[in-house]
């Protein structure tokens, strides 16, 4: 719940379309802290909501219209273009703040009757005032898993990647399924490899536009690289010190290519395979 008052100015995260309000000056980016979003003279389109604290300071989001442009010395930036600019703290909040405003956006009458939706106050929701049917933010949860075989990585590009750019696989988790189940299923469909021994990694929210990546390794099994070429346009087994392009710093993808390149940098020195701790 929101404070009553304001007792001191709040971080706002004001998004056009998925685009952030910022101060720009030269190449750093700040968040605008303000006591009242009006002070920046922007008409707002639709209702705020609040996000909660960071450290103590209370944390809005708010949506402006398609067709504003940005005060003097402010720019609307899309999060990628923010990343390692802003605050990591703020960044994942900005994170969190997008999808709230894509979900309110998208969810404004009951897929059952068609009636507007009401805001819940006790919790971020919205219900049909008929059938009660309730809509909570959307999430999709996708794992990604990198394989191993030996000394080397299973890697594969999209045609939506930059050129040159490959990536651990990744893939949408269906329903019914569990998510050792999708992670098999994923390498499986887009490379026919098959493996075992799938260990949970760490997760990461991506807010690109709702999805939780959920990170595995896992240790090649068995069978031969055949591509699906609806989904990728090439795959291959990689040594650590002959990487293609990695994927950017900010994804759990790169996280799980780093640690692979320091558990082989290990092994390097360390006769018994790297299990040093
Ligand atoms: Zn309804």
């Amino acid at each position: 719940m929101p404070p009553p008052k304001p007792s001191e100015p709040a971080w706002w995260f004001a998004f056009r379309g998925n685009q952030l309000l910022l101060h720009e000056e030269n190449s750093s980016v700040r968040l605008p802290r303000l006591w009242d979003f009006g002070e920046l003279q922007l008409s707002a389109e639709g209702k705020q909501h609040y996000l909660g604290r960071l450290s103590g300071h209370p944390c809005y989001t708010i949506e402006i219209p398609p067709e504003t442009n940005p005060p003097k010395g402010m720019a609307f930036l899309g999060l990628r273009q923010v990343y390692e600019r802003l605050e990591e703290d703020l960044f994942w909040i900005a994170g969190r703040a997008v999808q709230i405003i894509d979900w309110d956006r998208t969810h404004c009458f009951c897929g059952r009757c068609g009636l507007p939706l009401n805001l819940r106050e006790t919790e971020r929701a919205k219900e049909c005032p008929q059938c009660g049917l309730l809509y909570f933010p959307r999430l999709a949860p996708a794992v990604i898993v990198l394989v191993e075989r030996g000394e080397k990585l299973l890697m594969a590009r999209s045609r939506h990647f930059a050129p040159g750019v490959y990536s651990v696989l990744a893939g949408f988790v269906e329903p019914g399924e569990t998510l050792e189940e999708a992670v098999e299923r994923e390498v499986f469909e887009e490379t026919a490899i098959r493996i075992k021994d799938i260990r949970y990694f760490g997760s990461q929210p991506w807010p690109f536009p709702h999805s939780l990546m959920i990170g595995f390794t896992a240790t090649y099994e068995g069978g031969e690289i055949s591509i699906n070429d609806e989904e990728i346009e090439a795959a291959g087994w990689f040594t650590a010190d002959h990487l293609p392009g990695r994927p950017g710093k900010i994804s759990i993808a790169r996280r799980l290519i780093e640690w692979f390149i320091t558990k082989q940098k290990k092994s390097a020195f360390d006769p018994r395979g790297g299990e040093l701790t």
